[in-house]
């Protein structure tokens, strides 16, 4: 029986998370992980109870939508919502993060960042990954990984 690896099952939790994104102009999802243990989980989407971008069309300021909370900040907030240290935690994002969200991961003690995608890579969030010793590799999320799933929704495990 072949097991998924590590990188490939945190990777794709925070794609299924993507899928819950409720911006239409990119759908992000974050997974922050512990000893291997999922801590928090998030998606870029409205405030609880809000408007959704989906629904009434994104709140566009300079080229970026402001309606939605980074899925970095809301697995974060989550954190800090319930009380769930991140101190040397890992974090598995869809997309490279960008800079505001980069300067919350390295604040939260997050020791090692695993992304999938690039996107925009800003060249002062790497400089500040590099002196804040958090480790940046991408992990390109290989959907064949959750094939057994796709193939047969309850493995049979002997
Ligand atoms: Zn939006
Ligand atoms: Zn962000």
């Amino acid at each position: 029986m072949e097991r998924i690896s590590w990188d490939q099952y945190f990777m794709a939790q925070s794609h299924l998370l993507a899928l819950r994104s409720t911006c239409t102009r990119l759908a992000v999802g974050a997974t922050i992980v512990r000893q291997k243990r999922i801590i928090a989980g998030g998606y870029n989407g409205s405030i609880a109870g809000g408007t959704h971008c989906a629904d009434e069309g994104c709140y566009v300021i300079d080229q970026h939508c402001v309606r939605t909370i980074h899925a970095e900040m809301n697995a974060l907030l989550q954190c800090a919502k319930f009380g769930v240290p991140t101190e040397e935690a890992e974090i598995y994002v869809t997309h490279f993060p960008c800079l505001p969200c980069s300067k919350a991961i390295i604040q939260a003690g997050i020791k090692k960042l695993y992304y999938s995608e690039d996107y925009k890579n800003h060249p002062y969030a790497i400089e500040l990954f590099e002196q804040a010793g958090v480790e940046c590799k991408q992990v390109k999320f290989d959907s064949k990984s959750i094939e057994p799933l796709i193939v047969n929704p309850v493995p049979e495990i002997n």
